[in-house]
């Protein structure tokens, strides 16, 4: 049995993706190709944004985001610790001072009253500029973006969401693009919508910024191909990548609905024996990057669910702002409480869309079994 099953997906779609490879190996065109425009316009109207531009990985398109923004020493950039430290380190990488706030205990996404307190506490000691929220759609569930928008507004922040793990995933039929500036999303392979090596895009309704990022992923290219108007990087998809997504794009509602079908089962099958299975909020659709119960020793019962051949991970045994990296990074208030606090109990189950219902039994029954014991 596979954590995430990239075999069985492969085989669904084996002659689209030979296909699509072939193509590129016969134009040739490798760096930016036809397949990458075609992906752009693809993300686009799926994502329903103006404008989406492909990188190399989901972290450059987070730090592309910083990159247009100017955003550096002295600005403070309010992000969640409970996420993968991608989210934190662009914003250390750009010079930034990354505050870490807690998250709701049952969505895991980003506390709105925590957040609201952090600003206040920068605000109050008056030496760094809040200038960026960036809210994580943690484990394929948006962040509540009516909220974080309107406080984005009022304090004159840019607001990003964070969509490695959530895109596709929509809150009242809407993706987070509605109330953020700007989304960013990852093509790493084990993310809902993977390609087969590292990938990434930014999706904004916003022109020139779209303009700025488009510059700053080719060198920081002008109008004349030998006048760079600024210092940019080199982060571009390749075009390989570009054609396996298109083939990966056109099944990926069908998986999305897949997997919230498998969702539901392990719901309703561990939902009295664990001490708590995933809360996704009314109105709100997950794309289930993870399935994340909480237990009393994860550790334990994963080993006891590896003896039976059945994978697990646990996402996030040890929070951003408790990293050897980030440690000395300030946090909301004195600790973060229930970050602290769910990191000791977390466990992920497998989780993609062919998961079959025999396995999924299988896994949900060793779990009754163990904990029963
Ligand atoms: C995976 C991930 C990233 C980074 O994406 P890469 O493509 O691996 O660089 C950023 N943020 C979150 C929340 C992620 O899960």
């Amino acid at each position: 049995m596979q954590f995430i099953d990239l075999a069985a997906q492969k085989n669904r779609i084996s002659d689209e993706i030979d296909t699509a490879i072939r193509n590129v190996l016969n134009h040739g065109r490798y760096v930016m190709g036809p397949e990458v425009s075609e992906l752009e316009t693809q993300l686009a109207s799926f994502g329903e944004a103006k404008y989406a531009l492909s990188c190399a990985n989901g972290t450059d398109a987070l730090s592309l985001v910083m990159m247009a923004w100017d955003i550096k020493a002295g600005d403070a950039v309010f992000c969640p610790s409970f996420t993968f430290a991608a989210t934190a380190e662009i914003v250390a990488y750009a010079g930034a001072t990354p505050i870490f706030i807690d998250v709701d205990p049952h969505t895991y996404n980003i506390d709105i009253n925590s957040l609201e307190r952090a600003i206040a506490q920068v605000k109050g000691d008056g030496t760094l500029t809040p200038r960026v929220i960036i809210a994580v759609d943690i484990f394929g569930q948006t962040a509540d973006y009516p909220a974080l928008h309107a406080i984005s507004k009022r304090e004159n922040m840019k607001l990003v969401a964070d969509s490695a793990q959530g895109f596709g995933a929509t809150l009242h039929g809407k993706h987070p693009l509605h109330w953020a500036d700007i989304t960013t999303t990852s093509f790493f392979p084990a993310k809902p919508l993977g390609c087969y090596g590292d990938g990434g895009a930014i999706l904004t309704n916003d022109k020139e910024l779209a303009d700025i990022i488009n510059s700053l992923r080719i060198h920081g290219k002008g109008t004349d191909k030998y006048d760079n108007v600024r210092v940019g990087i080199n982060s571009r998809l390749d075009t390989l990548q570009a054609g396996i997504l298109l083939a990966k794009l056109a099944i990926f509602p069908d998986e999305i609905r897949a997997r919230n079908k498998i969702a539901a089962r392990y719901n309703h099958g561990l939902g009295n024996v664990v001490i708590k299975t995933p809360t996704v909020l009314e109105g709100y659709i997950s794309t289930w990057a993870q399935y994340t119960i909480e237990v009393d020793e994860p550790d334990a019962l994963a080993s006891a669910l590896k003896e039976m051949g059945i994978p697990t991970a646990r996402y996030y045994p040890r929070p951003v702002h408790r990293q050897s990296a980030y440690a000395h990074h300030p946090i909301e208030g004195a600790s973060l409480a229930v970050t602290d606090d769910i990191c000791t109990r977390i466990l992920s189950l497998p989780m993609h869309p062919y998961l079959e219902e025999k396995d999924q039994d299988f896994i949900i029954n060793t779990i009754r079994d163990f904990i029963s014991e």
